[in-house]
Parts: structure tokens; C-alpha cells; sequence
């Protein structure tokens, strides 16, 4: 396997035709028919690859998508149960809502960098880790264990319905690679800060503003009492951000409002910290005499913490990208995604494995052309040596 950058360098462009057609393919979470059929056009590729597919409904969410690879003939026999496999995961929904191709359609520019929803968070990371499978199967590269390859339709608004199917997979699993786009630079993420995730509602008493307004008890002024205090629990330093994030109430403007809600974003990157954040969310006491609060919520994901077999599999990503010739950084992050489940189970996990580009979830959301080939090249190594 001299070059496997040589390999990828002259399907450059079919790899942009395939990132092209699932760009194309519009998946904002909770679209059911949109996730049912780009499940259904990856499922029938991976299917021709002769994967072992599972299309699995999750009715009101789309499809998750599971395919086993090299079942039959890989050489390592799993003694532990925890070494059975090898597991990606991906996801195939996106944050952009249905009409943002008209409004920012697919686009490569002379700088060599390809534009569109999705692109960078994550239709390029699934595109690769397909192109991959392609390579290790027509050029009759064995792995080392069976590979399932999990594509879930729900990672973007917190994985409710796959969570506990990525845990199954992850506990049968030697490691796991998430292809979340990287940081800039193509710098792989071996930290992810745990998240938490709150409604608070405060119920006031409604009054007419001119005619009685002490028989009022104001309930945005409740949570605005509220979130000052939620804002003084941020700790910069030690990681810890908790964030109203969107706040509404009250009906016209000559009402005393009787109901205000906020949602209120938490990151943390101790598991103890969390803990203690959560408590004093929960317990939060009414700052008005007559007003009540109701919170509800609590840690969705936990923190993706850099054991040392983390540091170690790392290290072996590190090793194979300097034989492919370039250089792989690392960085911890702020984000959460599927690997904070997988790397909480202790199963050993490197995440943001995708293309180099920038801009999830923004106007600007693109990759980088040039890094395809060698990013496949990596992954195909990953997926052959581990
Ligand atoms: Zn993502």
C-alpha cells in the first residue's frame, strides 16, 4: 500500500460527485421522507459494496442506517466481547432547513474549496468513509475485525431515538471513529465537553397593566431574576458554560405576563461538575413571593473525557497520517456529538475524523477539496489496521 493519496487522487472527482449528491439531498432532523430516502440511496451503495444492511425506522425521525462489513472473513476472532468490532458513526440529518440548497446552492470555488448545507457537517464525512469501504474491497485490503458503520438521522437534535442503539454497537466494539467534521487545520477531537439541556418556566399571575397591576405577578420578571443567576454559574476557567439560550413570554403588552420560558444551553467538562450544575439548575428557588418555577431537563450527553487509550489511538491516527504525509493535530472541543456515548461506555473513540473545511452550521459551512484523498487515506488505514 505505497500510496493510498495516488489511490483516491484520481476518484477525486467521482468522491465530489457522491458529496455532491447527498449535499443535494436536503435532511434536516425530524423530516421522516427525507431521511427514509437518503438512508435508502447510501443503504443501496453500501449494499453493492456487500455490506450486511439494516435499515432500521424510527417513525417520526427518518431511518438509522447500520451495515456489517468483513464479518465473514476477518482473521481476529473476538475472545472479549468488547473487541468484536470496529464501529463508525456518522449521522445523516443536518441542521439546515428544507430550501437552503436555493438560498446557498452546491458551489466549488476557483480556491478549491465546495460549498453547500451539510457539506462539511457531515455528508463529506460519510461520502469518505464510503469511498474507504470502496477502496479496502476492490483492492482486497483485509482489516483486522468486522466494521459496522452506524448512520443515525437524529445526531443534530440530540440523538433521543439512537442513543441506545449506539450504545449496543459501542459496547460490542473494540473502538469507535466518529466522521464529525474537524477542527479547522483537519485537527481531530479527542475531548468533548458533556451538555446539558433545560426548559425553565416561570408562572406568574396575569393583570391588566394600567387597572391592577400590583394583583400581577410578572413572570419574565421572574426569569429574568433567573437568568442572572444561570449566567453567574459560568466558570470559564474550569470549562463550565451554562447559557439561556431563547427566552419568551408574556401575551401584549398591557398584561402583566402570567408565563415566560427559557431554554438554557450547559457545558461542562468534569462529570462531578455537571452533577453539581445540574443540582443547582433544579433547584432553583422563585425570586418573586408569588411566582413558581417549573425546570425540567438534565445532561444529555456526557463529557468525552481523553483517557489514555484515547491518547493512545490518537496517537496510532497520528502515525498513519505521517505516513500519508501530513500532519494530524488534536484539539478538545466544546460540541458534543455521538462520540461523547461511545467514549463514555470507555469504549476508546477519535472523533472529528471527517474532511478539513470550516463553518458547521453556518452561511459559510464548506471543505476543503484537497484534503479528500489523503483524509480517505486515513480512514482507510484506521479501518485496516485497528
Ligand atoms: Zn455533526
Amino acid at each position: 500500500m505505497s500510496s493510498l493519496p495516488d489511490y483516491f487522487r484520481p476518484r477525486q472527482s467521482q468522491l465530489l460527485d457522491l458529496i455532491r449528491a447527498l449535499v443535494e439531498r436536503e435532511t434536516p432532523s425530524r423530516d421522516a421522507a427525507r431521511l427514509d430516502e437518503i438512508a435508502a440511496f447510501i443503504g443501496s451503495q453500501l449494499r453493492d459494496l456487500g455490506g450486511d444492511l439494516d435499515l432500521i425506522p424510527s417513525p417520526g425521525y427518518g431511518t438509522h442506517l447500520r451495515a456489517r462489513f468483513f464479518g465473514a472473513d476477518s482473521p481476529m476472532r473476538a475472545e472479549n466481547p468488547r473487541d468484536a468490532q470496529l464501529l463508525v458513526v456518522g449521522h445523516l440529518d443536518t441542521v439546515w432547513p428544507v430550501g437552503t440548497l436555493e438560498r446557498l446552492p452546491w458551489r466549488v470555488t476557483p480556491e478549491g474549496a465546495a460549498h453547500g448545507p451539510g457539506v462539511f457537517d457531515m455528508k463529506s464525512g460519510i461520502a469518505v468513509v464510503l469511498e474507504s469501504l470502496r477502496a479496502l474491497i476492490s483492492l482486497g485490503i483485509k482489516t483486522r475485525r468486522p466494521i459496522t458503520l452506524l448512520l443515525t438521522c437524529d445526531e443534530e437534535i440530540g440523538s433521543r431515538t439512537s442513543r441506545d442503539l449506539i450504545e449496543s454497537e459501542a459496547r460490542r466494539s473494540r473502538c469507535a471513529l466518529v466522521c464529525e467534521p474537524p477542527v479547522t487545520g483537519g485537527i481531530v477531537k479527542t475531548s468533548r465537553k458533556g451538555v446539558g439541556d433545560f426548559t425553565i418556566r416561570a408562572v406568574g399571575r396575569a393583570a391588566h397593566a394600567g387597572l391592577d397591576p400590583a394583583k400581577g405577578v410578572n413572570a419574565i420578571v421572574e426569569l429574568a431574576h433567573q437568568t442572572l443567576r444561570l449566567a453567574a454559574l459560568n466558570d470559564f476557567e474550569r470549562g463550565t458554560t451554562v447559557s439561556v439560550g431563547t427566552i419568551r413570554g408574556g401575551t401584549a403588552s398591557n398584561v402583566i405576563p402570567a408565563e415566560a420560558v427559557a431554554r438554557v444551553d450547559m457545558r461542562f467538562w468534569d462529570p462531578e461538575e455537571g452533577e453539581r450544575i445540574v443540582d443547582t439548575i433544579k433547584n432553583l428557588a422563585p425570586a418573586l413571593p408569588e411566582a413558581r418555577l417549573e425546570i425540567t431537563g438534565g445532561i444529555n450527553r456526557p463529557p468525552m473525557r481523553r483517557t489514555p487509550e484515547i491518547g493512545a489511538l490518537y496517537h496510532h491516527a497520528r502515525s498513519l497520517a505521517a505516513e500519508i504525509g501530513f500532519e494530524l493535530g488534536e484539539a478538545g472541543v466544546g460540541g458534543g456529538s455521538d462520540g461523547n456515548f461511545t467514549a463514555a461506555l470507555g469504549v476508546p473513540t477519535l472523533d472529528g475524523l471527517g474532511v478539513d473545511g470550516a463553518g458547521a452550521h453556518a452561511d459559510h459551512e464548506h471543505i476543503r477539496i484537497e484534503d479528500l484523498p489523503r483524509r480517505a487515506a486515513l480512514i482507510t488505514r484506521l479501518l485496516q489496521t485497528l
